[in-house]
C-alpha cells in the first residue's frame, strides 16, 4: 500500500474545518470518541469506506458502525423503534450502539452494512467527536482505528503508532475516556446484546424494563452478527472461474467481459467498494448461477475473498 502523509490536527477550529474537508474528499480521519479512537472516512462513500478496510488490513468485511451527531440525524437513516427511543433518550450521546433497520432511501454504502437490511447507530459523547460530526455535517462510518488484530487506540500517539502513513489525518483529542468499546444492542427484532461495552447491561434493561436477550440465545432473532456472516445473492456461486459457461452470469475483476464487473482495471479498492452492490445487483437481474473471476489475494483482496468464499459456502 502506497504511504501516505498523515496530518496531525489540533482540537479546534481549524483542525475540525480540516478533518470535514479530508472527509468530503472520500479521505480518512482518525478521531476520539469517549469509547476509543475511532477510524472514519464518509459512510456515504463506497470508496472511502473501502479505504477503511485498506488501511486496518481487515481481512473480512464486518459491518461498520455509523456515527451522527444528534438522534434526530440518526432518524433520517434508521427506523427509531419505541424501544430504541427509550434507549437514545436515557444513553445518547453515549457508549451505545444501536443496531436498527435501514431506511430504503438511506444514503449509506453497502459496504458499511456489508449489504444488511439493518445498520449500527451511534451519537458519541465526546467534543471532539461532536465538533468533527457538527463540521462534516454527515453520517461517518468509525471503527477503531488500528491495524485489524492490534489492540484499540485511546491516544492519538497509539492511532499514530499503527496507521501513521495509512491514513489521512488524526485529530489529536488527548486521552479517551472510558477506553472500552461501546455496548452495542440490536432493537431488530426483541432487543438483544450484541456486544456488552461502555454502557452496563443492568442500566440499559432498567430502561426498557425487560431483560436483553442475548445473542447465542436460541430465542433471540436472528441475530444480525449471524446475518452478516451468511449474506449472500440468491443465485448459486462458483469462484475462480476464468469465464462463465453459458447458463452463468458472469461477475469480472479486471480487463474482459463481463455482466458486471468489480473493476475493470483491476483495482481492489474499487472493488470492495462495488462488491455488495453488485451481489444485490446479481439477485436483482435474476441470476441464478453465478460465476466469479479470480482475485488477487493480498490487500483488500484478502476481504473480498473471505466474503465470496462466504456467499459460495454451501447452504442450509
Ligand atoms: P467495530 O468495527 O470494532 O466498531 O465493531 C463494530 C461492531 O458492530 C461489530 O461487532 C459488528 O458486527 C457490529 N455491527 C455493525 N453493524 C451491524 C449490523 N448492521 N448488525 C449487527 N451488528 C453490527
Ligand atoms: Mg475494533
Amino acid at each position: 500500500m502506497k504511504t501516505i502523509k498523515t496530518e496531525i490536527l489540533g482540537a479546534d477550529v481549524a483542525g475540525y474545518d480540516r478533518a470535514a474537508a479530508i472527509l468530503a474528499a472520500g479521505g480518512l480521519v482518525s478521531f476520539p470518541t469517549e469509547t476509543v479512537y475511532g477510524l472514519g472516512a464518509d459512510a456515504r462513500d463506497d470508496q472511502a469506506v473501502a479505504r477503511i478496510y485498506a488501511a486496518k488490513g481487515r481481512p473480512s468485511f464486518n459491518p461498520l458502525i455509523v456515527h451522527l451527531s444528534a438522534t434526530d440525524a440518526v432518524a433520517e437513516y434508521v427506523d427509531m423503534t419505541p424501544q430504541a427511543r427509550k434507549l437514545a433518550d436515557a444513553f445518547w450521546p453515549g457508549a451505545l450502539t444501536l443496531v436498527l433497520p435501514i431506511k430504503a432511501d438511506a444514503k449509506v454504502s453497502k459496504l458499511v452494512t456489508a449489504g444488511l437490511q439493518s445498520l449500527a447507530v451511534r451519537v458519541p459523547d465526546h467534543p471532539v467527536a461532536a465538533q468533527v460530526l457538527s463540521s462534516f455535517g454527515g453520517p461517518i462510518a468509525a471503527p477503531s482505528a488500528n491495524p485489524s488484530g492490534r489492540i484499540s487506540p485511546t491516544t492519538a500517539a497509539h492511532v499514530r503508532a499503527g496507521l501513521d502513513g495509512r491514513i489521512d489525518g488524526i485529530v489529536d483529542g488527548g486521552a479517551c475516556g472510558v477506553g472500552v468499546e461501546s455496548t452495542i444492542v440490536s432493537c431488530v427484532g426483541a432487543p438483544t446484546l450484541l456486544r456488552a461495552g461502555g454502557i452496563p447491561v443492568d442500566a440499559i434493561e432498567a430502561c426498557l424494563g425487560t431483560a436483553l436477550l442475548r445473542d447465542e440465545d436460541p430465542a433471540a432473532p436472528a441475530a444480525p452478527g449471524q446475518l452478516a456472516s451468511h449474506y449472500a445473492p440468491t443465485g448459486q456461486v462458483r469462484l475462480n472461474a476464468p469465464y462463465a459457461e453459458a447458463h452463468e452470469t458472469y461477475l469480472g475483476f479486471g480487463a474482459g467481459d463481463a455482466a458486471l464487473n468489480l473493476s475493470p482495471s483491476g483495482d481492489l479498492i474499487e472493488a470492495a467498494a462495488n462488491l455488495f452492490a453488485m451481489l444485490h445487483e446479481l439477485d436483482a437481474l435474476g441470476a441464478k448461477h453465478i460465476a466469479v473471476g479470480p482475485i488477487p489475494n493480498h490487500d483488500l483482496g484478502q476481504a473480498i475473498n473471505d466474503r465470496l468464499r462466504r456467499a459460495a459456502a454451501p447452504r442450509d
